[in-house]
């Protein structure tokens, strides 16, 4: 089966090539926002004609989409940028691509077919401010070798770790690249190449995988993840060190005056460590999915309102949701690779409130709760555990299981009910997660009996 990757390597550019991804990036942003100034008096013109009592077909078309775009640029490039030449003509194709990307959404938006927030009209890209990036698509770009990479007009760039896991896939025909984006990221560029992967799938989860069953997953802040099986992932090693500096350089940056060279130091310096904590958090993140999905035969994570919880002002809240996000992207394809399934629990299952031993509430816990005690039978647990282990009850109710065995792409189980009641401390031998728990909280009961 093909399915989609992508490949991201840091560059090490010579002072060149460096000016001139500088000025590729600068061409993007250039198309961009000349076609956005285009639309927008088209618009106006329209405006003007209509009141004349124009319509239909007799009014200014505007253009819209990616070709009618493309045509216009084309036709007006000479004269506004006599320049372009210079560059690929790749790197205007990216502005204006990302533009017309940007108009869909909002007509989507309007539409009603596209999830989330409302999004808002395209706004012109500030220099210095907007993400530099450009794209390819066409021509001979892509790896030179397992050290250097090939980006037309700019020539072959010194890419900082080796290729190998790319470059092999290619030369075995497994592989195929599909485009190449280059961008900055904290002072430093990147390309990522997105490539389709000829890939074997198992048809179903290995002999391993349903020993090890399903498994709950609960995503956290103090740890990378709690297993229900009692397993605390931890965070990736330096995520404690970097979270510290961040939250230092933050401070700093708060306290700088506005538009001094003092502040766009700690701006600079912020991006830095923003960009090393995203990468730590990656890598941690991608070693636990291929982790939990060639292990287990189902995996459970919990549904989140990713647009609501974006805007959260808690640092390390923030960083934990994206997370989730990522986790849940990484894992809906990486059960695919592996012959296990994801069930991606209703966003009101209440996970953390119910006990997951006897099936009783508590609805007095708050945030700060980070122990479960459950009113009913006394359990003492982590929170966080136990919210893993209800996750993982979900696929004990059958109802569940035969509704994704029907499969489809993304596993949403509607579970509002709780988890069906069980004696204390009877797991069955097959549930490796709640045998653990159970010896957990008898363990706990022991010290914490009421
Ligand atoms: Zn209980």
């Amino acid at each position: 089966m093909k399915t989609l990757q992508a490949y991201r390597f840091a560059l090490d550019p010579n002072a060149a090539q460096g000016a001139n991804l500088h000025r590729h990036a600068g061409a993007a942003r250039f198309a961009y926002n000349w076609g956005l100034a285009r639309v927008k008096a088209a618009f106006a013109q329209r405006d003007a004609e209509q009141s004349y009592g124009l319509g239909g077909d007799a009014l200014t078309p505007v253009p819209w989409t990616l070709p009618a775009l493309r045509l216009a640029w084309n036709a007006a490039k000479r004269d506004v940028a006599p320049w372009w030449d210079e560059c690929s003509k790749e790197a205007f194709s990216a502005g204006l691509d990302q533009l017309a990307r940007g108009l869909k959404n909002v007509t989507d938006s309007r539409r009603g077919k596209r999830k989330g927030q409302r999004v808002g009209f395209p706004r012109f890209k500030k220099r210095g401010k907007a993400r530099d990036s450009f794209r390819y698509t066409t021509g001979a770009y892509g790896p030179a070798d397992d050290h250097l990479v090939t980006l037309p007009r700019i020539g072959r760039v010194k890419v900082h770790e080796p290729m190998g896991a790319l470059t092999g896939r290619l030369a075995q025909g497994r592989a195929r690249l599909l485009g190449a984006t280059v961008s900055r990221t904290a002072g430093r560029w990147f390309v990522s190449f997105t490539v389709e992967v000829d890939r074997e799938m198992p048809g179903g989860p290995s002999r391993r995988q349903r020993r090890a069953g399903p498994v709950g997953v609960d995503l956290g802040v103090k740890h990378l993840a709690v297993l229900s099986t009692g397993e605390m992932v931890a965070n990736p090693k330096h995520l404690a060190g970097s979270l510290r500096r961040l939250r230092k350089a933050s401070r700093a940056y708060a306290r700088s005056k506005s538009a001094s060279a003092g502040r766009r130091q700690r701006v600079a310096r912020l991006a830095r460590i923003h960009a090393r904590v995203a990468h730590q958090r990656h890598d941690g993140l991608h070693k636990l999915t291929t982790g939990l999905a060639k292990t287990h035969s189902v995996i459970v994570v919990e549904d989140l309102h990713v647009a609501g919880m974006v805007r959260n002002r808690r640092l390390a809240r923030a960083i934990a949701d994206t997370a989730m996000a990522q986790v849940r992207r990484q894992l809906l394809y990486k059960t695919r690779w592996y012959g296990s399934r994801l069930i991606v629990a209703d966003r009101w299952y209440p996970s953390s409130k119910t006990c997951s031993d006897c099936g009783g509430r508590n609805p007095s816990l708050t945030l700060a709760d980070r122990t479960f005690i459950c009113p009913s039978c006394g359990l003492v647990v982590d929170r966080d555990l136990n919210a893993a282990v209800n996750l993982r009850h979900l696929v004990a109710g059958s109802a569940l299981e035969t509704e994704n065995a029907r499969g489809g792409d993304r596993e949403t189980a509607l579970a509002r009910q709780v988890p069906t009641k069980r004696e204390p401390g009877t797991a069955r031998a097959d549930q490796t997660g709640s045998a653990v728990l159970s010896r957990t909280a008898a363990r706990q009961r022991l010290t914490h009996a009421p």
